[in-house]
């Protein structure tokens, strides 16, 4: 079975060609800057051709459409016709409480989706785009649902609620729903396979730190509790999103300086974080090369991001009573191995030890903690797109 993952974008849409025979990957790419001028698609196959194609993509209709082309290109795709894709997996942001699973999409589904897209206008809108022009574009192929917030809704309602009045709730659903799910289920899957051990006998506490950031405590394969909440601006210090901050603050900027909800909100989720504390970036390189050269306020950004996850960590080993495994993943969770020497130091003084050779690595899952370590600490990297992949025969094969 051959599977094409979308990952719909604003601006830009991320494929992957998966053969779900032994789960390779024959081709992916990206669009980008749909909509924008200079956009351009650039493809990759499984024998290493690349080529980046520059032509005007002023809609997803067309993105998609381009994406088709290449995969049955005969110089660089990996297709002789449309029949051999078997199922489109979208991955959709949020799911509300609807969705608790990886779904079959049909007009009810996409009904549904639409009526929580409120509470993630970003993204949403633009992942339900995606799906629409492929009913179009391929008809005949079931389409199915995987969503950032399933795997959290695990979560019991003293880990989700909010002490707001119980009203929001119910007239809103306003609670935490965590985000980045298909991905801590992953690296937890995975942790369990390398510690030869069933997950449901595990506590792992996974770190997602990319540019986005966040981290769940698993406890038996569920998740029990994670950073991200209603939307994904709570928890950790992230590329430009504050994360916990006190909300008296928002009121108080806003009369200050005199904004508009617009402009506080896109002042908490995009000019904040490691870029907003170091004024240089929000590219995590970025900001150490600069804290490397004496820059004051880019070496407390790096502090606050550490010590922020680090506080993480120490309350979900208190939520779970105790933890087996910590997993690190996402771009600076895979490579940045300064970040995690920090954090892993910063837990010595419950036993739990790295491996200064082994995390030197990068990219690569490998086990960082010391065999005397009480807790197992590895680097796994994360595969979002094969989880919707698997997802997606499943629902698909019945
Ligand atoms: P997202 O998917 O949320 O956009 P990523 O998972 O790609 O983000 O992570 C982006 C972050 O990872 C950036 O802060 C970047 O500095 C860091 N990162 C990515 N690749 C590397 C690398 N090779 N070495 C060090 N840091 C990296």
């Amino acid at each position: 079975m051959k599977i094409l993952v979308l990952n719909s974008g604003s601006s830009s849409i991320k494929y992957q060609l998966i053969d779900m025979e032994d789960e390779s990957v024959l081709a992916k790419g990206i669009v980008q800057r749909i909509g924008i001028d200079n956009s351009f698609l650039e493809h990759e196959n499984n024998r290493r051709d690349e080529v980046k194609i520059e032509v005007d993509i002023p809609d997803h209709t067309t993105g998609i459409k381009l994406v088709i082309d290449a995969l049955l290109n005969k110089e660089h795709g990996v297709l002789e016709s449309m029949d051999e894709i078997n199922a489109v997996g979208h991955r959709v942001v949020h799911g509300g409480e609807k969705f608790a699973e990886s779904t079959l999409i049909t007009e009810e589904v996409i009904k549904q989706i639409e009526e929580v897209s409120d509470l993630a206008p970003l993204h949403n809108p633009h992942n339900l785009t995606g799906i629409r022009v492929c009913a179009k574009l391929l008809p005949n192929k079931p389409q199915v649902a995987v969503f950032d917030t399933a795997f959290h809704q695990t979560m019991p309602r003293k880990a989700y609620m909010y002490a707001l009045p119980y009203e929001y709730y119910e007239k809103y659903g306003i609670r935490r729903y965590g985000f980045h799910g298909t991905s801590h289920k992953y690296v937890a899957q995975r942790a369990a396979k390398l510690m030869g051990k069933p997950l449901e006998e595990l506590k792992i506490i996974t770190c997602h730190l990319g540019n986005g950031a966040s981290i769940a405590a698993v406890d038996g394969g569920k998740s029990v509790d994670t950073s991200m909440g209603l939307t994904p601006l709570e928890g950790l210090v992230m590329g430009t999103r504050c994360g916990d901050i006190d909300p008296a603050i928002i009121p108080f900027i806003m009369t200050k300086e005199g904004l508009s909800m617009e402009e506080i909100d896109n002042i908490m989720n995009k000019k904040s974080g490691l870029y907003g504390v170091s004024g240089i970036s929000n590219d995590s390189r970025d900001v150490e090369a600069a804290a490397k050269e004496g820059n004051q306020r880019a070496q407390t950004a790096l502090e606050m991001f550490d010590y922020r996850v680090t506080k993480y960590i120490g309350a979900y080993m208190a939520a779970m009573a105790g933890v087996d495994a910590i997993v690190f993943t996402a771009g600076i969770g895979e490579n940045q191995s300064r970040t995690r020497e920090v954090i892993v130091n910063n837990l010595a003084f419950l036993n739990i030890h790295l491996n200064e050779e082994a995390n030197k690595t990068r990219g690569k899952e490998i086990e960082i903690s010391t065999s005397d370590s009480d807790v197992k600490v590895f680097v796994i990297p994360t595969n979002e797109e094969l989880m919707i992949a698997r997802d997606t025969q499943e629902i698909v094969a019945g």
